[in-house]
């Protein structure tokens, strides 16, 4: 029985990669220093999966800053601005395209499917030319085998590379990608053949966009490709890797039936239906199935008795010598290696598996189907599942009750949002297109220096609620001068919108070295929701009261939303299937978070009522992350965002007419979801829109109404530059061309964390004189 995973953190687990490429970046190393990291950390992980028995070993799977772009350079496909002539890739023209440089701007970033992963969105066109120009495959092939190891090496396969380019610019809209299948397939046969060559007996080609709904002609460009590179496949072992969810039916039995592909990988974690399309139609004899049990999005351990139940059952489908136990898909989604978690304790710790723990469980589970189970290890196992379903710490009856109690009912503010709005108005006073920010303000060294020392008891809590308030009181003033009408109060308290709350709710855990690449050379820390969530004290109301009595103008109170808090944590996967099995049908990532959803909902229900009750008259909730939560598939975006917004409804649907609810969120392209946001129900959205061509303004054009208050972000904060105020007046005039003058309000784009002061005053203080200009012309 064989072992395999899908592909492997490149980080390190103390994130010695990101040092490296950033002090490679800063000039203050040498390409070489980053090269002998790079290739440590390979050669660490290569050993650790051969000493853990693992049988199919990946490679290439490591990257300088994202394994789409590595493909980009292997196929030669630079976009012209970057003046690259030709021969191999390097570092300066790999990392301009990755990062811009002093004259070129980068490559655009987009995520990688439902993850918090972010990949360099290919530029292709008719004109592109492809050529082999990256030796990076084959490079990393032959460096494991100098090192004894034997690995599969990983491609992005060509069609998941094309369906997830764009169209260059300058390129119309509407060319077909895939149209470019026959000139990169030549590239792809010449690094076939150089694997060969090196002794490659087998290859895995990524291709996870056939877990999407992919339409005939897409589906046939799957065909046609591996069918043309079969002669070059011909005496290797092609393993095709699916994975995020499960594989539709239609595309599972065009990826059966290619000859060339030997072996199909599939996530059976998001991809549960997967195991009945396997038993209900079939599977080829004589080829492979990659079976993904171990879940490679998540901390938790496996329940490794589950896992061998379902691999027994595919083996009697497969056959013995078939079946390979292997992760969801690459592990490079969930944290590194959980020696280095000194602080969890030893409870929590026994119920979690990070990469370097899953590549062991991994093994022990194809170990266990050969008929050597380690008695003792799953016994331990089976031990600490126990454990986690047993756990006080991890029921909240109360809680659970409450939550159940919500499904099936509304929650609806009782008046509709144009009186609320009315209501409001008489109360706040405020003038025609109201300005506002988004919330934080900047973040400086020393208010960083104040909440480290702070969190290691190196300054009182006196002293720190001291450092704190001359920092809100410094944003109060600032925005008084800037006379902005609806302040914040710049959030300096906070390292992360959603690490702040999970602190002080009861359910979630944080590791020290959790992290998870978002993209390049930035990593996340998601938080761990392990148990039932609770509120059991009030979490932003001191400060915000404070922030409050320091000026006779309305402060917005601040709180991320449920689905925000959900969608950028690990979330727990052990509510009882019973009590959800009417939802079966669907995903399991699906019904394992709603419920969490709603407990966050509750929590946060009662911070809005606290926050109201000290005489907080706008109370804002981000909602940062609802969009990027939407399903995979189409036919699970109304379950999804049903009970997202519904989250969204329960912390708010309890307030007065007059107590105004804001929400905030970031991404352009909310035109598929609009009547999601709608239904949401708060009385002022703020929400990015200037860096893209007010694409959501064309949804007013068309004609869709909108009657609360709505603020579309009207400079880019990503960005340094400072916007005129003929620019944003210009910006503000095309806003009002769709949207009524009384529900329009007028703020950035985003929250002003990552920028400095000296950006942020002069961006604002265009922005007011934007609006008092377009004010006195209405
Ligand atoms: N209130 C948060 C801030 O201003 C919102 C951040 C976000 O939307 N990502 O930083
Ligand atoms: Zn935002």
């Amino acid at each position: 029985m064989a072992s395999h995973i899908v592909g492997y953190p490149r980080m390190g687990p103390k994130r010695e990669l990101k040092f490296a490429l950033e002090s490679f970046w800063d000039g203050k190393s040498s390409a070489e220093d980053l090269e002998k990291v790079a290739t440590d950390l390979r050669a660490s992980i290569w050993k650790q999966m051969a000493d853990a028995g693992i049988k199919y070993i990946p490679s290439n799977t490591f990257s300088y800053y994202d394994q789409v772009l590595d493909t980009t350079a292997m196929l030669g496909a630079v976009p012209e601005r970057y003046s690259w002539t030709g021969g191999e890739i390097g570092f300066s023209t790999y990392f301009s395209m990755a990062r811009g440089n002093a004259t070129v701007p980068a490559m655009e970033m987009t995520k990688w499917f439902d993850t918090n992963y972010h990949f360099i969105v290919p530029e292709l066109g008719p004109n592109t030319k492809f050529s082999y120009s990256s030796h990076k495959a084959v490079n990393e092939y032959k460096e494991a085998k100098a090192l004894g190891v034997d690995t599969v090496p990983v491609l992005i396969g060509p069609v998941s590379y094309l369906l997830l380019s764009k169209p260059a610019k300058g390129v119309e809209k509407s060319f077909a990608l895939l149209s470019l299948l026959s000139s990169i397939l030549p590239v792809y046969k010449e690094v076939i053949a150089e694997l060969k060559a090196a002794g490659a007996t087998w290859i895995q080609f990524d291709e996870p966009t056939l877990v999407l709904d992919l339409d005939s002609h897409q589906l046939a460009a799957f065909s046609a490709a591996y069918t043309e590179l079969e002669s070059a496949l011909s005496g290797l072992n092609v393993l095709v890797e699916t994975y995020f969810a499960d594989i539709p039916a239609e595309s599972y039995k065009t990826l059966t039936s290619l000859n060339s592909v030997t072996a199909y990988g599939f996530d059976l974690i998001r991809g549960a239906k997967t195991l009945d399309l396997v038993k209900s139609a079939g599977f080829p004899s004589g080829k492979y199935l990659f079976a993904g049990v171990v879940d490679g999005r998540n901390i938790w351990a496996d329940d490794l008795a589950a896992s061998l139940t379902t691999l027994e059952s595919l083996e009697a489908i497969v056959g013995k010598d078939k079946l390979v136990v292997s992760t969801s898909c690459s592990l490079m989604h969930t944290a590194v290696d959980l020696v280095n978690e000194t602080k969890l304790d030893s409870e929590i710790k026994s119920w979690l598996a990070f990469a370097a723990q899953k590549v062991v469980e991994v093994n022990a589970l194809a170990k266990a189907l050969a008929g050597q189970k380690d008695e003792a290890y799953f016994g331990a196992n089976a031990a600490a599942q126990a454990s986690r379903r047993s756990s006080p710490r991890v029921t909240n009856e109360e809680v659970q009750k409450a939550a159940a109690a919500l499904r099936g009912s509304d929650h609806r503010r009782a008046t509709n949002v144009s009186s609320r709005l009315d209501a409001q108005q008489k109360k706040l006073n405020l003038p025609v297109l109201p300005t506002t920010t988004i919330g934080s303000f900047p973040q400086t060294v020393e208010l960083r220096r104040v909440r480290r020392e702070y969190k290691a008891k190196k300054i009182s809590e006196e002293e720190y609620v001291s450092a704190i308030k001359e920092e809100i009181s410094k944003v109060v003033k600032i925005q008084e001068e800037l006379d902005i009408d609806v302040l914040v109060h710049g959030e300096p308290e906070r390292n992360d919108m959603v690490e702040y709350f999970g602190e002080q709710l009861s359910g979630f855990a944080f590791t020290a070295n959790g992290w998870v690449q978002s993209y390049g050379s930035r990593c996340v820390k998601p938080p761990i929701i392990y148990g039932d969530v609770s509120r059991p004290n009030p979490m932003t109301v001191f400060w915000s009261k404070m922030a409050q009595s320091m000026t006779s103008r309305p402060m917005k109170g601040m709180l991320t939303g449920p689905v925000t808090i959900l969608n950028w944590s690990f979330v727990r996967n052990d509510q009882p299937r019973l009590r959800l099995s009417f939802l079966l049908r669907l995903t399991f990532s699906h019904w394992l978070r709603f419920e969490t959803c709603y407990q966050i909902a509750l929590a946060i229900k009662k911070e809005v009522e606290d926050l109201e009750a000290g005489g907080i008259q706008v109370i804002q909730i981000d909602e940062a992350a609802l969009r990027e939560g939407l399903p995979l598939r189409k036919a699970e975006h109304a379950f999804y965002l049903d009970w997202a917004v519904h989250s969204f409804r329960i912390t708010n649907c309890g307030v007065q007419d007059t107590t105004q609810i804001h929400t905030h969120m970031c991404y352009s392209n909310f035109n598929d979801i609009i009547h999601s946001i709608i239904n949401m129900d708060a009385d002022v959205i703020t929400i990015e829109n200037s860096r893209s061509d007010e694409k959501l303004l064309s949804v007013f054009r068309e004609g869709v109404k909108y009657g609360a208050g709505i603020g579309p972000g009207v400079y880019d904060i990503h960005s340094p530059r400072i916007p005129s105020t003929e620019e944003i007046a210009d910006r503000i005039n095309k806003m009002l061309a769709v949207l009524d003058t009384n529900i329009l309000w007028v703020n950035p784009d985003c929250g002003l964390k990552t920028r400095k002061y000296t950006e942020v005053k002069p961006a604002l203080t265009n922005m007011v004189s934007a609006t008092k200009l377009i004010r006195t012309q209405l």
